[in-house]
């Protein structure tokens, strides 16, 4: 049987392929269902979104592409929502929702850009005390079905990406457990799916999918619903790594 991949960027936002050459590599993949979608517009942060102005256009050329392919490939359109979105463009077949930033009294700070930005905004934000950025970062992800009528929680414990190696906090802290446990039984209980994202792994920034193999058997053993995701930018990062990580949806 071939993969599913919903969670895939393209040019129309911060993807670096057309949406046909997404499909058209997903074809070429086996890939037997495509999700292709946008970052959703946040007005403080214009980089990564869809432009508003082009979201007609996405939608028509998805609705073009899934005429086109229909014999070779199911394709349905996402949007990933951040929690702190301006505009969430409706029509969507599913909705991705995640956390990439922190809102606090001097505006939005990322959690994801680099190592740098994060300790700075641990310093800065937070008094140096790093739970107290995971417990917020936390709180926002487990309110990310009602902020954003999200199906699929994206990237759950993203505040991770620079900390494999335990040089920013200890993972086993119980302070830090708390956090994502409150917010994994939030989303449990709404029914939301997990994405085990391989994303980090295509760009060098980990060596193992999110989420942290601790919270995956802890929403596993309380029946979560798994998907595995590329968030690929490239049309060669389609699914990638899905052959080495399947098993980790049984
Ligand atoms: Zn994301
Ligand atoms: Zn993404």
């Amino acid at each position: 049987m071939g993969y599913t991949d919903l969670h895939t960027h393209t040019t129309f936002c911060d993807g670096r392929a057309t949406p046909e050459e997404m499909v058209l590599s997903a074809i070429d993949k086996g890939i037997t269902t495509l999700g292709l979608l946008a970052h959703s517009y946040v007005d403080f942060d214009v980089r990564y979104a869809i432009d508003p102005t082009r979201v007609e256009e996405f939608r028509s050329e998805v609705k073009r592409l899934k005429e086109k392919y229909k014999d070779k490939i199911e394709i349905l359109l996402g949007i990933e929502a951040d929690a702190y979105a301006t505009e969430i463009y409706g029509g969507c077949d599913y909705i991705i929702g995640s956390v990439h930033y922190f809102k606090t009294p001097d505006g939005y700070r990322n959690v994801d850009m680099s190592r740098e930005v994060l300790e700075k905004v641990i310093d800065e934000v937070f008094g140096g005390d790093p739970y107290l950025m995971a417990e917020e970062y936390y709180r926002t992800v487990e309110r990310v079905g009602e902020l954003c009528g999200a199906n699929i929680v994206g990237h759950f414990d993203l505040v991770m990406k620079f900390n494999e190696d335990g040089t920013l906090f200890d993972k086993a802290n119980e302070r830090y457990r708390a956090a994502w446990q409150r917010a994994a039984d939030r989303l449990l209980g709404e029914g939301l799916i997990f994405e085990i994202n391989t994303g980090a792994i295509a760009r060098g920034r980990r060596t193992e999918p999110y989420p942290d193999r601790e919270i995956l058997d802890y929403i596993k053993a309380r029946g979560a619903r798994l998907i595995l995701s590329s968030d690929a930018h490239f049309k060669e990062k389609l699914a990638y790594d899905f052959d080495k990580y399947e098993y980790l949806l049984n």
